[in-house]
């Protein structure tokens, strides 16, 4: 595919809820098998992949804790709900014929790998798609985080956001307002300063300090995240 030189490597982060389909909770497999798909075009390009799930669908910490839950706790539920969502992802892309890898941060040797950096690099030389799970193993962070280190840490040149009903950064929020209007281009600074919903703010810090661009687009379209790494689609892109 001669589209596909624009990267090599990429981080794809999706939100928990991206994998719930309309059930309002949980895992839809039918629309985890539709994102495999598109997952699986941009593997066929030859493109590396890592692939970060929130867990959104399932448990959050922060809303646990506000109903009184101890938040370290609540966290951990919420990371586990993660690994719940890589395996559901693993499950689909394996049934498409692409070989994956889930990569805990918590250890669960029967369920998924420990984190070990050289053996995930290994697993994408190889063209594994590395689902990395559990967060980033520690309480009081979010999946957007996780993404953005390991992004850094297996050396991709961009992280791909995938959204649900949105194809980009708003100035203010799209659902609410007629006359919002989507950036082609917005500085991590910017989105800091106007608190822009992209992703959290040490995400984003973290993502500035290193240079890693971010491209916002939305998953809702077939082909979409093909297309934008063959440089084609609307999307935001942060840097
Ligand atoms: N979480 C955590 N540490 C991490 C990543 C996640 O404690 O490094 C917990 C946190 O409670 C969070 C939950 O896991 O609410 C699910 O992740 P997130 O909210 O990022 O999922 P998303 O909104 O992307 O579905």
């Amino acid at each position: 595919d001669i589209l596909a030189a624009k990267y090599k490597r990429v981080m794809l982060k999706i939100s928990g809820e991206a994998l719930m389909g309309d059930q309002g909770f949980g895992l839809h497999p039918p629309t985890v098998q539709r994102i495999a798909k598109e997952v699986k075009a941009v593997h066929d390009m030859g493109v590396e992949i890592c692939m970060v799930i929130g867990g959104g669908n399932i448990f959050r910490g922060l809303s646990g804790s506000a109903q009184g839950m101890e938040r370290t706790t609540a966290d951990y539920m919420g990371m586990l709900a993660t690994v719940m969502n890589a395996l559901g992802m693993q499950s689909a892309l394996e049934g498409l014929g692409v070989f994956t890898r889930v990569i805990s941060a918590i250890r669960m040797d029967e369920v998924a790998e420990p984190y070990i950096r050289r053996r995930a690099v290994r697993h994408l030389e190889k063209k594994r798609v590395c689902i990395f799970a559990a967060g980033t193993g520690n309480p009081y962070f979010t999946t957007d985080t996780a993404a953005t280190l390991r992004a850094n840490e297996m050396a991709c040149e961009a992280i791909l956001m995938g959204k649900n009903g949105v194809d980009g950064v708003y100035d203010k929020d799209p659902k609410e307002h007629a006359d919002a209007v989507r950036y082609d281009t917005v500085t991590y600074d910017d989105v800091l300063a106007k608190r822009l919903k992209v992703m959290d703010a040490s995400a984003i810090a973290l993502a500035r300090d290193n240079n890693l661009p971010l491209l916002v687009f939305s998953l809702d379209e077939p082909g979409g995240f093909k297309g934008i790494l063959s440089g084609q689609g609307t999307y935001t892109r942060v840097q």
